[in-house]
Parts: C-alpha cells; structure tokens; sequence
C-alpha cells in the first residue's frame, strides 16, 4: 500500500544493507563497503559514459584528488576530516571543470585517449609531487570518527558509504526524469538539442563536473577509512576498473552503477578464495577465469545487467503528463503579413561544390510557404543556414528584421524558429512523450541542480503536459509512453513535428514532412498544416508530394542546382515554363 511496485527492489535492497552488519560475517560487511565505495564512481560514470557517451578512462584521478586533498589538508591543519570534505569536493569539481572544459571538445578516439592523458598525468603527478610521499604515499591519515565512535569498523563505514550512495542515487534517477536530465539524455545528438536551445557544451561539462565530484567523495570516504592514500589505487588500471564495473552493470540506468560493482567485487572475492583451492595454483589464474566469466556475461548481457535483470522486476511506468492543465507561457506571434524571414543573396559553397547561389526570397507571418525542387537542389542545406546548423558562404538572412548568419541555433531558437530534420533526429530509447518535452526547452529554466533536488517538479510537469497537448494534437497522443524508436518512419517525422511545437515555434520548418506517410496521414498533415496557419504559425515546408504542396501552401519557392528558378503562388510555379522544364513536367497529370 502507498509504495510504488517498482521501489520494492530498491526497498529490499536498502533493508539488507542495514540489516546486514547484524546478519553477515565481517568479511561480507567489508565487501559491501568496498562495493558501495565502487558505486559511487560507477554512477558518476553511469551520467558521463551512459547518458553522454563520453567513455572516461580517468576517472580513477578524481578519486584520489578527493583522497590526496583531503589527507593533506587534515594533516597540514591537524582538523577533522569531516571538515575536509568541501576541500576534497571543490579540488575534484575544479579540476574536473578545468579537465572536461578541455576533454570534451575532444571526439571520438581523441575524447578517449584525452581522458586516459589526464588519468595517468594526475597519476604521476601524485607520485612524483614533493609532499605527497612519492610512491609509497602518505600514511597516519586520521580515520572518520562520529560522536566518539570510530567508522573504521566494517559495519559503521558501510552503513555511511550506503547512506552517501543511497542519497547520490535517489539524485540521480530524480536528475534523469527532470527537464536537465531529459536533455543530458539527448546530449548525444548536439544538432539537435541545441536547435531547441540546449547549451550542450555547458550541459555536457556539468555533467563532467558531477562525475568528478561523485569521484572526489569516494575519494574522501578512501582516504579516511584506510587512513593512507598512495598513488597506485588511483592510476589507470584503477580507472579501467572503474568503467568495468560500470559497463558490467549497465551503464544506461543508476541501478547500473551498484550491480556492477557488487557482481565484479564478489566474483573477485570468491575466485580469490575458490579458484587456487580447487587448481591448487595461485598468481594470475584467477584475473583468467574472471575475463572469461565476464566476457560471457557481456555477450548474454550486452547492455549490462541492469537491463537484464530488470526483465524480471517490476517496471518503472514511463513518464505520464499530469491530468490537470499546467500552462507554459506562450511566445507574442508577429503580426499577420509582416516579414518573418527574409533571404537575400544566400549561398553556400562546400569545397568546390556549390550547393546554394544567390538565393532569395521572404516568408510572412502567417503564409505557408514551400520550398521544393529535385534532390540535391539545396532545400535542406537552406535549412541548415537559417537553423544555424551551418554558417553561410555568402548573403544575408533576417528573421523578424535581425541579421542572424553569425548567431547560434540556440540564439535562432530563441527568436521563435523550430525545425524537423530530413533524416529524422529523435532519442529512440526515450519516449515519444519525453522526445517532445526536449522541445519545450527554451520555455523552462530550472537546470541540473534543480533537477537533483526534485526543485524543478512544477516546470516538469508543465513541459511534460505541454508535451502531451502536441502529441494530441499530431494524433500520436496514444502513443506517448511508447519509445520513439518504435514508432514507424512516417511516424517519427510526426513525432519530429510535434516537438518542434512544443517550441511554440512563430516560424515552424518542415524538411520532408510527409515523407513516408500513408494518404490519409497525409491529410491529416495538411489539416494541421491548415489549422496552425489559423492560429497565427508561419511554415516554410520542403516537400516533394506536389498534390500535397499545391492544396496547402500560399506560394512555392522553387530550387534547382542551388539557384532558384522561380517563385509565387502554387497556380503560377505549376505554369511557369522553366518549372515545367526542370522537375514539374508531369504535374497536370
Ligand atoms: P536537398 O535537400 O534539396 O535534396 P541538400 O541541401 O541536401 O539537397 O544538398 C545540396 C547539395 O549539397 C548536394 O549536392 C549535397 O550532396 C551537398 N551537401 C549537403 N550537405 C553537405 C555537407 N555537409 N557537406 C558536403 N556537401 C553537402
Ligand atoms: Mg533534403
């Protein structure tokens, strides 16, 4: 009663924990510290190689500036190490800020090798500094002591180690079904995100600080439990160990973060213990019959466990909207006919090709204007300029009288524009309804922080129902708990339009909305079409279906070879020679 099903795991769990210093013998006590000193890093790693893709190869040297830090400063003052603390946090957040400023403009095997330079470069550093005790590193660190309790017993440091990650944990998962964590989520496609106005570099560094900081406390917890910090526990075997751990797990979810550790610690345990019993040899066998184990866990469990094992438990209900209306503040439309966009002179070179040439043309408030031609004619490159995706070669581009070449697609969002993309740009594992509230990004505030401390629920709640209100409004309302992965093609260029009006976008842009749509989609696209021209949304479609182009849209921009041959209203590009020559010829059919 009163407890939701799929917190039961959890529940069970936690209450083992806690029961545990009075039902298990010492050693099983002393893992489950060690495992959830693990957990900690794993669920920074969960946020930084799960939900962004960034794969740390360092994060073992934010541990052990937490440790290092904090030793140093207990010893140099002679204060308690709970005073410490905010000395070990602020080290790891400021090189962790410091570090990832620099790492994530880094990609692919470059963004690898990056954190493995830093993960052995603090390593050395903590080994060959002066004052640090060199290799062999600093011993008499005092240990944690509460209320004159010492915590270096088993039992008390678990119990705290659980405590810390209990509270890291339940931030996270609120962190990660909040407007932030929805975007963090998406980081992996910056394209998209930032045409809804996501800073994903800022994004992506507070995610890389938080995996740092989550490093630096469990580097505290090491430090003064062990009460000696030396450089070897925080090189980069320690770090390998770290992302292991993690991908064991399941990078994908926080519940990730703890299995891994609490499967790899065990079977470490145990092998040690069983494996030279049984073959009578010792030395490296053990780390043999360990890489076997786990390279079949990983071929029947390729996500990790986490997901494997949750086919078995109860599930997490996808996100619902709330029932009751939860407004968003709408943007001030332009006034009906005035100039929206104008394009003047624009053109686009890449390399020798060249993709747009003096293109010009204006969209009104209020028109539905579309933009076609033959493939390759330069209609999506069009909208990659005035989007701000890419900068343009030449010519000027205005929205509502603002020169906008040099600007951001954030700052372009900003000013009212939202976009589908040809080749659809959608989270296939986040829902349909989540996929949409990243459109309503521009229209909240509350960032990561909030997001953790559940301080965003309101904000939450109105992007989520703003979310569902477009989904209904596309026809795909029913759909909304559904993965947007499952959806049908044609369905996710729907989807794609839904989000980009959560934007409340004052100049919607289509890029081959109906491709992939049955007739009756198709008519059911026009009649929205029609009915946002009612409401005051101007559209600039790319399309190819002219049946649907010419009953829809007040004038046709035409492009061939990145020029345009012709302009004006559907009636008088369907009669116009050139166009009948380069690509309408079978119209009047
Ligand atoms: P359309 O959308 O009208 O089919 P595009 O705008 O996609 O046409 O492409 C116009 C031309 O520009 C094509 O020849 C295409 O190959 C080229 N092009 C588009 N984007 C790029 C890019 N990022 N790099 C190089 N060439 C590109
Ligand atoms: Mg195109």
């Amino acid at each position: 009663m009163g407890v939701p099903a799929h917190h039961i795991p959890a529940l069970v769990v936690g209450a083992m924990i806690v029961l545990a210093p009075w039902l298990m013998p010492v050693w099983v006590v002393t893992l489950l510290g060690y495992i959830g000193l693990n957990a900690i890093v794993c669920l920074g790693l969960v946020l930084l190689t799960g939900m962004v893709g960034i794969t740390s190869f360092g994060q073992a040297a934010f541990v052990g500036l937490g440790a290092y830090v904090s030793a140093l400063c207990v010893l140099g003052f002679g204060v308690s190490p709970w005073l410490t603390l905010p000395a070990a946090l602020a080290a790891s957040g400021v090189a962790g800020a410091l570090i990832g400023w620099l790492t994530i403009r880094l990609s692919g095997h470059y963004l690898v090798l990056g954190t493995m330079a830093w993960g052995l470069g603090l390593f050395y550093l903590f080994g060959n500094l002066q004052g640090l005790g060199g290799f062999n590193g600093i011993a008499g660190v005092p240990r944690l002591e509460a209320a004159g309790l010492s915590l270096v017993d088993p039992a008390p440091f678990m119990l705290l180690v659980w405590a810390v990650l209990a509270v890291l944990l339940v931030g996270t998962t609120t962190l990660i079904n909040s407007r932030a964590g929805r975007a963090i989520r998406a980081l992996r496609d910056p394209i998209m995100v930032e045409s809804f106005g996501v800073q994903s570099a800022t994004l992506k560094l507070k995610v890389f600080v938080a995996a740092a900081l989550f490093a630096g406390l469990a580097g505290w917890l090491h430090a003064h439990y062990l009460g000696h910090v030396s450089p070897s526990p925080f090189g980069i075997n320690a770090s390998v160990d770290y992302l292991f751990m993690a991908v064991i797990g399941g990078t994908g979810s926080p519940a990730g973060a703890v299995l891994g550790p609490a499967v790899v610690e065990s079977l470490r345990t145990l092998l040690r213990d069983a494996v030279p019993a049984l073959k009578g040899v010792g030395g490296n066998f053990e780390a043999i019959v360990f890489g076997a184990l786990v390279i079949l866990l990983l071929q029947r469990a390729s996500g990790g466990l986490a997901p494997y094992l949750s086919r078995w438990l109860p599930q997490r209900p996808p996100p619902r909207a709330p029932s009751a209306e939860q407004t968003l503040a709408r943007r001030s439309l332009p006034a009906t006919g005035s100039a929206l966009l104008e394009v003047r002179g624009l053109g686009k070179r890449f390399g020798g090709l060249v993709a747009l040439q003096g293109v010009s043309f204006d969209v009104r408030a209020g028109e539905i204007v579309a933009l076609i031609g033959p493939n390759g004619a330069g209609k999506s490159t069009l909208f990659n300029l005035v989007t701000g995706v890419l900068p343009p070669s030449e010519g000027e581009v205005r929205i509502q009288g603002s020169r906008i070449e040099s600007r951001s697609p954030r700052a372009i969002a900003a000013l009212g524009v939202a976009r589908t993309f040809q080749h659809v740009r959608l989270r296939p594992a986040m829902t349909c309804l989540e996929n949409v509230a990243i459109g309503a990004w521009l229209r909240g505030h509350s960032g990561v922080l909030a997001g953790a401390l559940a301080l965003s629920r309101r904000e939450d709640a109105q992007c989520l129902y703003e979310a569902q209100r477009q989904l209904d409004r596309v026809g795909l309302g029913a759909q909304a708990g559904a993965p947007a992965g499952s959806l049908a093609l044609g369905q996710q260029r729907v989807l794609e339009i839904a989000r980009a009006l959560a934007a409340d976008p004052s100049l919607l842009m289509l890029d081959e909305p109906a491709a992939g749509l049955r007739l009756q989609e198709k008519q059911a696209l026009a009649a929205l079409l029609r009915e946002l021209k009612s409401q005051g949304v101007t559209v600039l479609v790319v399309e190819h279906d002219m049946d649907f182009v010419m009953n829809l849209v007040d004038r046709v921009v035409v492009l061939q070879f990145g020029t345009r041959i012709a302009e004006g209203t559907p009636d008088e590009v369907r009669r116009d020679p050139r166009v009948i020559e380069a690509y309408l010829g079978g119209l009047d059919d």
